[in-house]
């Protein structure tokens, strides 16, 4: 068929035919199929004798067969090499039935019986499926952009827009006219600029800033609108020179984080009104107790007229109850200013050892009366960060609970060992261990594993106020136990790096009673106080030193005065006074020259750590609490007196 004058020309084209990588089919003028390759055959999935001599619409959709005689006519007429069906999508059939996309492309050859029509077939399903794939992710990422709610606008290297969101129209739709897309920046800036707020700014100042931030932009720019919203500004550049944006109305957050400020504001308010209650509470509480703790101490020691054993059991009865309460007052406000955030935690380096020594000989009268052995077992350990006094208490805490629940003849050990980057401070007993089942709750306030019913004092408090200072102080607190053979307290508080001095300084101690042994009437101390039930104790307590000659001033005014006149040698102050406060009266001793040297002692029903500090702060020499302890008032005494 082919043009036969040179067999080796044919062969070459036949072989360059086969291995082509598109499909060749050549028909004749009708038509008809008269050479395929192997291309077509494996893209079409028939042989080669199924399609030679067919009519070539064999090859294309049924759909689409009545109309192709008249194409092929059509070409046929005038023939030319072109590509078939320019912008149309070609489909092939193939002999399964299935259709799939093609591009073909058209060719005459000039034969001796002459001519005939070759078709390039080029199954394009990959391409057409990449395109396809472009297409749908092109259109999510635009579709996914116009659901942003910010304001979203994409600028080339040139600084103008390529693409814009819905929310960026809205902004600013109003104030530009026709198409946003291929404006520069700097055009849009000036259409949004009238809508902003310059507040105390020149609007040319704030626009230049707003360029300049677009330029090279860091963080974020806030720009406040005339309506009174805020919108937060964030460019980034991108990879290829130009610049995103985004434009997000923060006036909301705004709003909500003003009033979280406001709510959390309130929460503490009410939180100090609780502290002030709690402080004032205690104060209530305390006076009278201290009017009775006081007189029962005093009517306990009367040597002139000596109770009977029988009274004086009694108002030992009266002095425990008295105390039960105290201390129940003490935890449940300790517990409360805990739970409010109000008591200061100031952590220093602690020498265990010497803190646990103290602890013990504090606990040692206790342990005695209940034939309990008590020993600290620590010899070496690293110094730890803590608040001494508030670990003291945790300790206190532990070993008064390990004396308690225990049974005569007991034991109780301090121990400490290195644990990780904490000391480990326990304490164990064998007392009576703690039932299982009580376990779990044993440090939430009120929890008495048992022991409510029992004869054992108790609040419940003081594991809970334990776990929570230890937490204060970086540390925690566990336990284990076994029932009847005893448990051990354990408290971890954060290891000390850099040991320092342990050894701190201490104040001397004064002989007892010597100061308070001198010659009769040789110190004068005035006492400000304005409840008279306070007084008479006080005149009655002093009655027993005979070297103490007691004025005593019913306010702080005329305190003040008193002392300058008389000289004391020292002045015991209440806080809470009619008129002026005992604080503001020290201010003023401190202040003159005559009266600064003269120690004050502060003697308070008020016992909240603040008013300590505030002590201290003020010029007091001591601060004690009511109800007053003897030896505590004794000791401070003797201290300015002897100094
Ligand atoms: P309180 O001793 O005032 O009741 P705590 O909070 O100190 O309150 O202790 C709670 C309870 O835990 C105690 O009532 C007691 O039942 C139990 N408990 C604490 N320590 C020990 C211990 N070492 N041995 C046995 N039981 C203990």
């Amino acid at each position: 068929m082919l043009r036969e004058t040179d067999p080796k020309a044919e062969l070459r084209f036949r072989e360059l035919v086969e291995s082509a990588p598109d499909g060749i089919v050549v028909c004749d003028r009708s038509g008809a199929i008269v050479l395929v390759n192997a291309q077509t055959e494996r893209m079409f999935g028939y042989s080669r004798g199924e399609l030679i001599g067919k009519p070539i619409e064999i090859l294309i959709p049924e759909r689409l067969r009545s109309r192709h005689p008249g194409h092929v006519a059509g070409y046929t007429g005038a023939p030319r090499s072109r590509p078939m069906g320019t912008g149309l999508d070609l489909s092939g059939r193939r002999r399964d039935g299935t259709e799939f996309p093609v591009e073909i492309s058209l060719s005459p050859i000039q034969v001796d019986q002459g001519t005939l029509f070759s078709a390039a077939i080029r199954d394009v399903s990959d391409r057409k499926r990449i395109e396809a794939e472009a297409r749908r992710a092109n259109a999510y990422l635009l579709s996914s952009v116009d659901s942003i709610q910010d304001a979203f606008s994409l600028y080339d290297e040139e600084d103008r827009v390529v693409l814009v969101n819905s929310s960026f129209r809205q902004l600013v739709g109003a104030s530009i006219a026709g198409a946003i897309v291929g404006r520069r920046f700097d055009e849009l800036a000036d259409a949004i600029l009238p809508l902003l707020d310059p507040g105390s700014e020149a609007a040319a100042d704030l626009r230049r800033r707003w360029l300049d931030y677009h330029r090279e932009p860091t963080g974020s720019l806030e720009l406040r609108t005339r309506t009174g919203r805020t919108l937060r500004i964030t460019d980034r550049a991108t990879a290829e020179h130009g610049t995103v944006s985004l434009i997000v109305d923060i006036t909301d957050d705004i709003l909500r984080a003003e009033e979280l400020r406001r709510a959390r504001q309130q929460a503490e308010a009410a939180s100090a009104a609780k502290s002030e209650f709690l402080a004032s509470m205690s104060h209530e509480l305390r006076t009278p107790l201290n009017a009775i703790l006081g007189f029962a101490q005093l009517l306990q020691r009367d040597r002139k007229q000596p109770l009977s054993e029988r009274q004086l059991e009694r108002l030992g009865h009266v002095l425990s109850g008295g105390e039960h309460l105290l201390r129940l007052i003490d935890e449940v406000l300790d517990l409360a200013r805990i739970e409010a955030g109000g008591i200061a935690i100031s952590t220093e380096p602690v020498g265990v050892r010497d803190m646990v020594a103290e602890v013990v000989t504090t606990l040692e009268p206790m342990a005695q009366r209940a034939g309990i052995q008590l020993a600290s077992e620590i010899t070496e350990v690293a110094d730890v960060v803590a608040d001494r006094t508030r670990l003291a208490q945790i300790l206190m805490n532990f070993g008064s609970n390990a004396i308690k629940y225990n049974r005569q003849g007991g034991h109780v050990a301090f121990r400490a060992a290195p644990r990780d980057s904490h000391v480990r401070l326990s304490v164990v007993d064998d007392g009576f261990g703690i039932p299982e089942d009580k376990r779990a709750k044993i440090f939430e306030p009120f929890q008495r594993a048992g022991q409510e019913t029992g004869p054992i004092e108790g609040t419940g408090i003081g594991l809970s106020i334990s776990k929570r200072l230890a937490e204060l102080m970086q540390g925690s607190v566990g336990f284990t136990s076994v029932v009847d053979r005893g448990s051990e307290f354990w408290v971890d508080i954060p290891v000390h790096v850099a040991a320092a001095d342990t050894e701190a300084a201490r104040k001397p101690q004064v002989a007892e009673g010597s100061a308070l042994a001198a010659a009769p009437a040789a110190h004068k101390v005035v006492y400000v106080e304005d409840n008279p039930s306070n007084i008479a104790f006080m005149r009655e307590l002093m009655s027993d030193l005979p070297a103490v000659e007691l004025l005593t001033a019913p306010t702080a005014e005329i305190g003040v005065e008193l002392v300058r006149a008389q000289q004391p040698a020292a002045v015991i102050m209440d806080i809470n006074l009619p008129g002026m406060s005992g604080f503001d009266a020290v201010k003023l001793l401190k202040a003159w020259p005559e009266t600064t040297h003269i120690p004050v002692i502060a003697l308070s029903a008020a016992a909240l750590a603040r008013d300590t500090s505030r002590a201290r702060e003020a010029g007091f020499y001591r601060y004690l609490t009511k109800p007053v302890k003897i030896d505590e008032l004794l000791d401070a005494l003797n201290d300015v007196l002897d100094s």
